[in-house]
Formats: C-alpha cells, structure tokens, sequence
C-alpha cells in the first residue's frame, strides 16, 4: 500500500503546502482521504490515471478538506467522464449538499454527472473488498471523524482535525489496541506533545506516526514529542511525502 501526501497544510496553504489531501494506494485503486484541493493536477502530475480514484472521503466539511470537491466534480463530469466514477462520502446531509452543488454548476451552465453520495455515520463505512473504512465520531465541529483504513492486512489511521481542547479529549483510542502501520495525526489546533500521554503506554502499537495539518510554529512540538516517544519513528508531513507499508 502506498499513502501520498497531497495536501499536508492546516487551514490555509503555507510555501510548499496545500490544504488537506491524502491519496492511499492499494493495487490499482486509489482512495482520497479529504479533498481540501482539486486533486486532478496532483494526479496528472503523477502519471496516476483520474478514473483510478474510486471512493473520496471527507472528515469534514470544512473548506481545508473539502473546498477541491467542486472542480473535481467538474473534471470527472467533463474531461475525465467516461471511466472516472468515484463515489463520495460526506459527513453532511447529503441533500443539502447537492443543492450547494447543482447551484454551482447551473450558474457555470454545466452538466455534471450522477456520482454516488454517502453520508459518513459512526462505524464501517466502505467495504468494498479492497479497503474497509471504520469512521470514528469525534468533536471538532457539528459532524467530524476521524479514520481507520485497514487493507492488504494494514491498518492506517487518520485523526482528520480533532477538538481544539486537545487530543485526550477526543481521540479514538480504541483504533491503539491493535498495531496501527500509519498513524497520521493533525497538529493545527493543540500541540504535537499533548499526544504524549495518549501514545506513551501504546507506543508499541504505532509503528510509523506522521503529523501533518501543523502550523509552523507547532514545529518545535514535533520534535519534543518525537524525543519523548523514543521507537516510535516520527515523520513531519510536506506535500508530496510517500509511505509504503
Ligand atoms: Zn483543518
Ligand atoms: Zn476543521
């Protein structure tokens, strides 16, 4: 499996970093995690053919991880229509969001295709015989999730962004009681050691951590929680890292 940082940014892109998307790759498919940018020229870019991504899902609607969906959309509905069919989840009424939509590309005299809409609840959410995706319920805002991606025997986890008053109060920490090959966490809205006390007494569960979605200035952070979490190999994001598992 391959997990390529598209997006590592928080809210809003910094010099060399877009806002939140992350590509998971397991045999042909690809999978996006978050679409906070239109993904097409990242593909493009890539050699990756558009029509292999085939499932998009969003933590939440906030427009760091969601604000790509449109163009996509567009792209899939015109350039790419033929074999390019992803499916969408949302955490959102999905209703209210085809209305958004379709009044977007009405205004642009466009026709987009019929995709396929999921709104995101708590639980197994995908299980499509390649991935299995078990959303977690957390408090960031109104509906927000965190993921667990488990495929090829892997297991990945994104935080997407969690509560602003710190992971202990929020993260799903059921998804460390078995080994996790990825954990890909957020560090926009509290710093990188409030994790310390989740990770510590777990730390044999986590065999690859990555922060991503960090302001510069949480940095420092990184590096004290990687210094304290001695064995645990921490990686700070940057758009276009890549990890194979
Ligand atoms: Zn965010
Ligand atoms: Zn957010």
């Amino acid at each position: 499996m391959r997990i390529v940082f598209l997006g590592t940014s928080h809210g809003a892109p910094e010099v060399g970093r877009k806002c939140s998307c992350i590509m998971v790759e397991t045999g042909k498919n690809r999978y996006l995690i978050d679409i906070g940018i239109d993904p097409i020229p990242d593909l493009k870019n890539r050699n990756i053919p558009v029509e292999s991504v085939k499932k998009v899902f969003v933590t939440h609607m906030h427009g760091d991880h969601i604000s790509g969906i449109l163009p996509y959309i567009g792209g899939c509905s015109c350039w790419w229509f033929r074999f390019s069919n992803p499916e969408f989840y949302l955490p959102m009424d999905i209703e209210k969001f085809k209305i958004g939509m379709n009044a977007w590309f009405d205004m642009l005299g466009s026709k987009i295709k019929d995709f396929a809409f999921h709104r995101v609840n708590d639980g197994v959410i995908c299980d499509d015989g390649t991935i299995k995706l078990t959303a977690y319920r957390t408090k960031h805002c109104e509906e927000s999730y965190a993921y667990l991606l488990e495929a090829e025997g892997k297991r990945v986890f994104f935080s997407g962004d969690l509560c602003p008053d710190g992971p202990d109060k929020d993260f799903p920490t059921e998804v460390l009681n078995a080994p996790l090959d990825l954990a890909v966490c957020e560090s926009a809205h509290f710093d990188a050691t409030e994790y310390i006390p989740l990770f510590e007494n777990k730390k044999d569960n986590i065999k690859q951590l990555v922060i991503t979605h960090y302001t510069e200035q949480r940095v420092p952070f990184i590096h004290e929680m990687a210094a304290t979490l001695k064995g645990v190999p921490v990686a700070i994001a940057r758009d276009g890292m890549e990890f194979y598992i």
